[in-house]
């Protein structure tokens, strides 16, 4: 593993946390939802800051289709008699305003995420159909946050309204469309018709009692502020002194639920001191560094970072070297790095960065379709994205459940996100492991990926498929085409590291454009069910999603078997086919 103990020192030792405090300071008096002058007011502090440390930022103003929920009402008539309770909206739900969206209250048990990981999972409860639906024509009422994958099949279900029970006394604001970023005319469809609102915890406890009694009725209604939304979106491009076309993109959102201090301010605020320090250290960084700050995640589901993805598409596709999300970092109590997501190519890079700045280790999670690797269908490799965190024993002793942020506090999305959530001296240890892991990209001679290990994980996944389809679908070919692939790789690495030290400029930039191709065609085999430059919805996929429906072949119904076997058959073409170019890339 590549390291540079002089430079990665001097990068630490340049950390201040002056422009961090100073940057909570301003955001904790901005609320910014996308579209508007707070948002805007936020823009423009970054733009300010970095123009007076001397910080070239170049600032586009893209059109965002964001979502603002305003305000819910839910009226209950039942046997715990009448009355109003506090709801809040997602964003993306059905904006009903004064037509109420009225009907008799079915009560769908569920069960909260076990994990942040599982956030995005499909509940159980979300399962079911049929004309006897006893959701069809009712408004359901369940347990968990509005996520798409659970709203999307209650809505399938018939379900004419939708009430989610969260898990505490706050209700979590969020975001409850699938679409990825702006939608398509294509994809519009797959937008919520129904209304949605959130409860908390003891008023949902206390309308699963009612409903024991005896029937009960809910009226909904929603306001919704939508449309195309003029937003800033501040990028830093900090030129490399050696190959300054390669870079590496590091960003994170800058809007916000409320005055999002956890979620996303210390993140905000580690970028642009990040900013500060890599210019500082500019005549020794070999490649560029792109330093961006996202508005539209929250109401708008990653609108910023899909509109950057679809904007510079060429530029990243061509030359991106990896992409690095900063989320939620710089939280108090915040001391574990046991749930911190990269992709596999980026595992030794990523724990020994996390080993070398702060002596800790670390536990990998795969990465969720979710914050802003809004490029994994482009195919640059992606690492963290949320990264300390309250370790999980002392979130059990508080009490905590799971949530997508803060570093695991339950102020997460809600109006108690503010100061007392952050602690800027575990921003410095996330600046460390930021530094170093920057560091080690934008200097090692060749891109420090491990693609061998990205192959495996592949080859495991389809391993898996191939037991679960039972002889149904024969994946040993492209079983076998794997295992020449990870050898070729292996020994391609091999030989390209013995190669480097010696090799020209020329030759160095073509063994990294050969590593930047590999992972354009593992990124999306691994990662993606849709085709490249497009952009999946955001809902749970597991590894090399195009193939995933082997695991539900043995449970299907048997008339659909055939059908999903046809499909398969051609998924699998594809993925020969991309390994296949894999192979010639490595030859
Ligand atoms: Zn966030």
């Amino acid at each position: 593993m590549y390291k540079n103990p002089t430079l990665e020192a001097a990068a630490i030792a340049a950390i201040r946390l002056d422009e961090p405090r100073a940057l909570l300071d301003r955001f904790v008096t901005l609320v910014r939802e996308s579209g508007t002058a707070d948002e805007e007011a936020a823009g423009r502090y970054l733009v300010d800051r970095l123009t007076a440390l001397g910080v070239p930022v170049t600032l586009h103003a893209p059109e965002l289709y964001i979502s603002n929920p305003v305000r819910a009402e839910l009226s209950i008539a039942g046997p715990g008699g009448d009355r109003v309770l506090p709801a809040r909206p997602p964003a993306m739900a059905r904006s009903t305003g004064d037509d109420a969206v009225s009907g008799e209250i079915v009560y769908v048990p569920s069960k909260y995420a076990g994990g942040t990981a599982s956030l995005f999972d499909l509940p159980d409860a979300a399962r079911g159909g049929g004309a006897d639906d006893p959701v069809r024509g009712r408004i359901v009422l369940t347990e968990g946050f509005s996520m798409p994958a659970a709203v999307g099949a209650f809505e399938r279900r018939g379900a004419i309204g939708e009430i989610f029970i969260h898990p505490g006394h706050n209700v979590h604001e969020g975001i409850c469309t699938s679409i990825w970023g702006a939608p398509t005319a294509e994809s519009l469809g797959r937008k919520p018709t129904v209304p949605v609102v959130c409860i908390n915890h003891p008023d949902g406890e206390q309308l699963i009692a009612d409903l024991q009694r005896g029937p009960a009725r809910a009226s909904i209604k929603t306001w919704l502020r939508e449309g195309w939304m003029r937003c800033l979106l501040p990028v830093v491009d900090i030129r490399g002194q050696e190959d300054p076309e390669e870079f590496l993109l590091v960003h994170g959102h800058y809007d916000s639920w409320y005055e999002g201090i956890g979620d996303n301010a210390t993140g905000d605020a580690a970028l642009l001191e990040l900013a500060r320090v890599m210019w500082g250290l500019r005549d020794r960084l070999k490649r560029s560094v792109r330093i961006a700050w996202w508005p539209g995640h929250s109401t708008g589901r990653y609108a910023g970072s899909t509109w950057y993805a679809d904007t510079f598409a060429g530029e990243i596709d061509e030359h991106c070297i990896a992409q690095l999300d900063i989320d939620s970092p710089g939280c108090e109590g915040a001391t574990a790095y046991e749930e911190v997501m990269w992709m596999a190519e980026a595992d030794g890079l990523c724990r020994t960065a996390i080993q070398d700045a702060l002596g800790l280790p670390s536990e990998r999670v795969r990465p969720l379709r979710a914050g802003d690797y809004s490029f994994n269908q482009i195919g640059p490799t992606g690492l963290y994205m949320l990264l300390s965190n309250i370790p999980i024993e002392e979130r059990k002793r508080r009490g905590y459940y799971a949530v997508g942020g803060c570093g695991g506090n339950i102020a997460w999305h809600t109006p108690d996100d503010l100061m007392p959530v952050a602690d800027l001296e575990i921003l410095r240890n996330d600046l460390k492991v930021y530094l170093t892991t920057i560091v080690r990209i934008l200097n090692a001679p060749l891109h420090p990926f491990d693609y061998t290990a990205a192959i495996d994980e592949v080859r495991a996944a389809v391993a898996r498929y191939h037991d679960a389809a039972a002889g149904e679908v024969d994946f040993a070919p492209l079983l076998a085409d794997l295992d020449a692939a990870a050898s070729a790789c292996a020994e391609w690495r091999a030989r390209a590291d013995a190669a480097v030290g010696a090799a020209g400029a020329e030759e160095r930039r073509r063994l990294n454009g050969v590593l930047r191709r590999v992972a354009r065609l593992l990124v999306p085999l691994n990662y993606a069910r849709g085709e490249r430059f497009d952009h999946d919805p955001a809902l749970k996929f597991g590894a090399v999603p195009r193939l995933e429906a082997a695991a539900g072949l043995a449970a299907a119904p048997a008339e659909l078997r055939p059908f999903i076997k046809v499909g398969l058959v051609r998924e699998l073409n594809k993925a020969r086919a991309t390994v296949r170019a894999l192979r010639r890339e490595l030859a």
